[in-house]
């Protein structure tokens, strides 16, 4: 074992409170991986839960582990040292369980890195018996885990609170593997990927989905009914987080609204609510680690005791994500940090706001921002997307305009653009849409970097639109694009491995698609049916 790396784990373990050792001798050991680096991961608080919801069962020893940055890939590979859990330093190959908790398309490349590394074969029907399982959680797993289906062996369609216990069971009732897999068939949101034979027409277009063996045809997305009930909470507190030293509580899982891009409000629906008193449990718990709360949720301002939580005085909360409106300005002053808030107007004109559906108006938008201002709030963030359906110049020079309006209310701190190119997710009226092509992407992004730039205390900060493409392939592909990430680990260059396998990035991203097409994700109930989403699309399009 390589001395550096196992020094680099203990120092990560030592500014950890609330991490946990347990004697694998005799119990399920489960790796639980996520796809990008310690500091990425960390922050995750569907990560944590699972960590200490896996803990905290007798016969189940979990560890972490985590993509190495660049520095320690360099000395995994340089001295042949294989991926080990920080915990116990064992290599992952020596796990029962190998868990990835996939949030973003953009750590798929990570995935295929990290089973090279673990000296694992990378597609499922080539491990042998002796190798560990390797299962797949997280939102990625929820609507279209068909990129990766070479690699997993079993993925968890919904939300894994709720199926992990079930899916313990039946591992600890099977003798092998193939038991483990067979018997995943008849539990419900569990998807076998090789239990399923894909065919596509002369198009390139699927042409048929064959199931083996009686697995099911359609995977119903399994949800938890009451997260008062949940054990997904903060296990680990470490300043080395995107939240340093915060504790995390989740008060809402989904979202009521219903924003034509976003894929959240369907794949968590129906929105959930935490109990007050659970939450206040919860904050208890926190109390006795740090005073630094973060409240998780998709829009807290829809959390109907948010004011009561708010108002403990012992804890210095903070809040991820508000909805521009006058009940979020209410919110404002009982937040004693306000060092910076986020809010996201998505769009520049009241015509393409509605086109996504967001539900917030200008007036909205600038009175938010100006009780923010007054309220002592020096840091505004505001969340923005470019290549949206039927975007024109008009809608750029609205987000510039806008900007100039909100930057005019205060002369103080700054107003900072976060800008991401909209990328189609599955299971949204947007699913059927093409992207906007890279060089006009491009040129709007540079339309509103010329416009602000000499515009004193704004700040503009956008994703790099080629990783969106990348992510666009991720999002909308089916099995075949398996075969580019595989490609990728050698290469490095997504639109290389997509040529490399003969396929055509346009087929994904740049393509119409049909009502009638089969889509990849089409074996999954989501529980919203596919030509309530094409009305919405309809109407999208002519607004
Ligand atoms: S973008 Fe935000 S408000 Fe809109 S549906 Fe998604 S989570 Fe809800």
């Amino acid at each position: 074992m390589n001395r550096k790396l196992i020094e680099k784990a203990d120092r990560l373990l030592s500014k950890e409170r609330g991490t946990v050792y347990k004697d694998p001798g005799g119990k399920i050991n489960i790796a639980l991986v996520y796809p990008n680096t310690y500091h990425v991961g960390m922050s995750n608080l569907g990560f944590q839960g699972i960590y200490g919801l896996l803990n905290s069962m007798n016969d189940v020893v979990c560890e972490r582990a985590f993509l190495p940055d660049d520095r320690d890939l360099d000395e995994h590979v340089r001295t042949g040292t294989g991926l080990f859990a920080l915990e116990s330093k064992r290599p992952l190959n020596r796990f029962d369980i190998i868990a990835f908790s996939v949030s973003f398309e953009n750590d798929y490349p990570n995935i295929v890195k990290i089973l090279e590394l673990s000296r694992i074969p990378l597609k499922s029907p080539e491990r042998a018996s002796h190798y560990p399982l390797v299962v797949m959680g997280g939102v990625c797993a929820f609507y279209n885990p068909e990129p990766l289906a070479d690699f997993f062996d079993i993925c968890f369609v919904g939300e894994a609170d709720e199926m992990l216990p079930e899916f313990l069971d039946l591992y600890r009732a099977s003798q092998n593997k193939s038991e483990v897999l067979k018997g995943s068939l008849s539990l419900e949101g569990l998807y076998v990927p090789g239990f399923y034979r894909i065919t596509y027409g002369v198009e390139g277009k699927i042409s048929g989905r064959h199931p083996l063996e009686n697995a099911p045809y359609i995977i119903r997305r399994r949800f938890l009914k009451d997260i008062s009930k949940t054990d997904i909470s903060t296990s680990i507190v470490t300043p080395e987080t995107e939240f340093s030293g915060m504790y995390l509580i989740e008060a809402m899982r989904g979202c009521p609204w219903n924003c034509r891009f976003c894929v959240t409000d369907k794949i968590y629906s129906p929105p959930r609510k935490k109990a007050l008193q659970a939450v206040n449990d919860e904050i208890e718990t926190a109390l006795s680690i740090t005073k630094r709360v973060g409240l998780i949720g998709p829009s807290l301002s829809d959390y109907p005791y948010i004011k009561d939580v708010l108002k403990n005085p012992e804890v210095d909360f903070s809040i991820t994500s508000l909805r521009a409106g006058r009940k979020t300005a209410e919110l404002i002053s009982l937040m004693k940090d306000r060092r910076s808030v986020s809010i996201a107007p998505e769009a520049g004109t009241e015509r393409m706001r509605n086109v996504i559906n967001k539900k917030i108006s200008e007036d909205d938008i600038l009175y938010t921002s100006e009780h923010l201002f007054s309220s002592g709030i020096e840091n505004l963030r505001l969340y923005f997307m470019v290549g949206l359906p039927t975007e024109t110049e008009e809608d750029i020079s609205g987000i510039i305009d806008l900007v100039k309006k909100i930057r005019d209310m205060s002369r103080r701190g700054s107003v900072t653009l976060s800008i991401s190119t909209f990328v189609p997710k599955p299971f949204t009226p947007f699913q059927w849409h093409p992207m906007e092509s890279l060089q006009v992407v491009k040129e709007r992004l540079k339309m509103i970097k010329k416009a602000l730039k000499h515009v004193k205390g704004i700040k503009v900060f956008h994703d790099v639109p080629k990783y969106a493409y990348m992510q666009g392939l991720f999002s909308v592909g089916d099995r075949r694009v398996s075969k580019v990430l595989e490609i990728m680990t050698g290469t490095g260059a997504w639109t290389k491995a997509v040529d490399a396998c003969g396929l055509k990035s346009e087929f994904y991203i740049s393509r119409k698609k049909d009502f009638n097409e089969t889509l990849p994700w089409d074996f999954i109930d989501m529980g919203i049916g596919k030509e309530v989403l094409w009305k919405e699309y309809q109407e999208a399009l002519s607004t």
